[in-house]
């Protein structure tokens, strides 16, 4: 349930992709049971300091939470960290699905409405029938004429990634099933 495409985009929000693989084994641990910052670094040989920094990356994002215990000999702190599966289950899911709509919303528009792109660098300007109209089917950054968009490579790069995202989906919830 780690493990996926989808949590690997939804992870890469949370934390830089240096941090990704670090941040796997850390929610694996809290999976397996280890409870505290030393335990997983212990375990997992990441440093001291990353662990700390992704456990409360987790706890922002909701996943991971920790309970503060003083202890009574040393006075001391603990914390004790605890997977949120529930709460990961429902922000992958939410990622997930916000992600399908803004796709599947595009290709909608692709398939149903005419745009135009600047002939000279479709980077300058691709807009629909009447944001094209306004500026009189000229391109507004190099004045160029614009031409109609030929949608065809980005519809059929649409449909692939949501056929991909959904047969990933799937995985991730056959995976949780199983736990
Ligand atoms: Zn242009």
């Amino acid at each position: 349930m780690i493990n996926n495409p989808i949590v690997n985009d939804f992870l890469e929000q949370i934390v830089d992709a240096d941090d990704l693989k670090n941040i796997k084994t850390i929610i694996q641990a809290l999976i397996d049971g280890v409870e505290t910052d030393e335990a997983i670094h212990e375990q997992t040989d990441i440093k001291l300091n990353t662990v700390r920094k992704l456990l409360y990356k987790l706890h922002d994002a909701s996943i991971a939470n920790y309970k503060r215990n003083k202890d009574p000999e040393t006075q001391w702190f603990t914390y004790t960290w605890r997977f949120e599966k529930e709460e990961y289950v429902e922000e992958i899911t939410k990622f997930y699905t916000e992600r399908l709509n803004k796709r599947e919303a595009l290709l909608d528009d692709l398939e149903n409405k005419l745009y135009f792109v600047c002939c000279m660098d479709p980077e300058h300007f691709k807009g629909d029938y009447a944001e094209s109209s306004e500026y009189e089917f000229y391109c507004p950054v190099c004045d160029y004429e614009l031409e109609p968009y030929d949608a065809k490579k980005e519809k059929s790069l649409l449909k692939r990634r949501i056929t991909i995202d959904k047969k990933n989906f799937k995985k991730f919830e056959e995976a949780i099933n199983k736990n």
